[in-house]
């Protein structure tokens, strides 16, 4: 039986790091589903779709990588995908506590559904999606940071003067 993998977020948008991760996974499992999240609470910068147009051409070399969307409960989702696990990145001590409690509460309403965490290479290991929507929209440059198409969404919607 083929071992699927969900990595699930809100990718608004996509970044080196979140890539980083998808291809660990990638080489762990036989296939991964990147799965955007549409109820993320907070008003995404980009639609649910054009995040999802905008990860596509960033796996198009990972041939068992494909993207997704759900509005559901992640695990839901997962027990409808037969997903063996939940791939979830772990950066900084920062992020433990939430991915912990989420790993701990999902388990408790999929008991099947493990959570596994990954680590960036380390040059990714400060890099958010909130930090560098922040960093273009004062002006600066997220190159090395996301791939170039997600800098010239990011600019065309941010830059100072931009209309939103
Ligand atoms: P969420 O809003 O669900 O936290 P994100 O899109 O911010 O979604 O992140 C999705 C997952 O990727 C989370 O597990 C997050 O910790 C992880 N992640 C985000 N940025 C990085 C990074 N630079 N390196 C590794 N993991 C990351």
């Amino acid at each position: 039986m083929k071992r699927r993998a969900i990595y699930p977020g809100s990718f608004d948008p996509i970044t080196n790091g979140h890539l980083d991760v998808v291809e660990r996974a990638a080489r762990l499992f036989d296939e991964v589903i990147v799965a955007v999240a549409m109820n993320i609470g907070k008003e995404p910068l980009f639609s649910a779709k054009q995040r999802r147009e905008m990860i596509l051409p960033a796996v198009r070399h990972l041939p068992n990588v494909s993207v997704d969307s759900f509005d559901t409960l992640l695990v839901d989702y997962a027990t409808q995908k037969e997903a063996a696990a939940v791939v979830r990145g772990l950066r900084a001590v920062s992020d433990f506590e939430f991915e912990f409690q989420m790993a701990l509460m999902n388990r408790s309403l999929a008991p099947k559904v493990e959570t596994v965490f990954l680590m960036p290479k380390d040059c990714y290991a400060y890099l958010s999606s909130r930090m560098i929507k922040e960093i273009v929209r004062l002006g600066g440059s997220a190159k090395g940071f996301v791939p170039p198409f997600v800098e010239t969404a990011l600019q065309r919607r941010l830059k100072k003067g931009a209309r939103r």
